[in-house]
């Protein structure tokens, strides 16, 4: 048999060039020894970055009215404006639509034995919360995101 390894080489640097940006990706750009878990809280740490879940009617954010942008705790990426936050019962921060949509990612979630969407923010790959389609308002969405997991600017 001849084999013939050359393409294998040829691919290589590319590969690599992948798994390095990759790599920056995955970690919002931020070295992760100066990075995560330096700044962020082990509850943030716990959500953000383990896909946690924070108790019910605990967030700061919870009760937010001003008005500003919530951005992501971990990278500061603006994520989701006062004007679409509204109250669901629920005891998290509820939003019927994302301030960008390219600043978030959506991901099928089957843990816990549900079918669900997970809400990320794009830049960093930090967990956010899910999204519902039985939101209130003419979206129909309820994006239900943990208050550890955001910032808030006011306006
Ligand atoms: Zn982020």
């Amino acid at each position: 048999m001849n084999y013939d390894f050359k393409p294998i080489f040829k691919i290589k640097p590319a590969l690599q060039t992948l798994v390095k940006s990759l790599k920056k990706r995955a970690h919002g750009g931020i070295k992760p020894k100066e990075g995560w878990t330096a700044r962020l809280t082990p509850e943030q740490h716990r959500i953000l970055r383990e896909k946690g879940t924070e108790l019910p009617f605990t967030g700061k954010l919870l009760h937010e009215k001003r008005k500003g942008t919530f951005v992501c705790a971990a990278c500061g990426t603006q994520l989701f404006s006062s004007g679409a936050k509204f109250d669901s019962g629920t005891g998290w921060p509820s939003f019927d639509a994302p301030a960008n949509t390219k600043n978030i990612l959506l991901c099928e979630d089957f843990s816990h034995g549900l079918r669900r969407t997970e809400v990320l923010c794009r830049k960093c790959g930090g967990h956010l919360g899910h999204l519902f389609d039985d939101g209130p308002t003419a979206s129909g969405k309820r994006y239900c995101i943990n208050s550890c997991a955001l910032g808030f600017k006011k306006r």
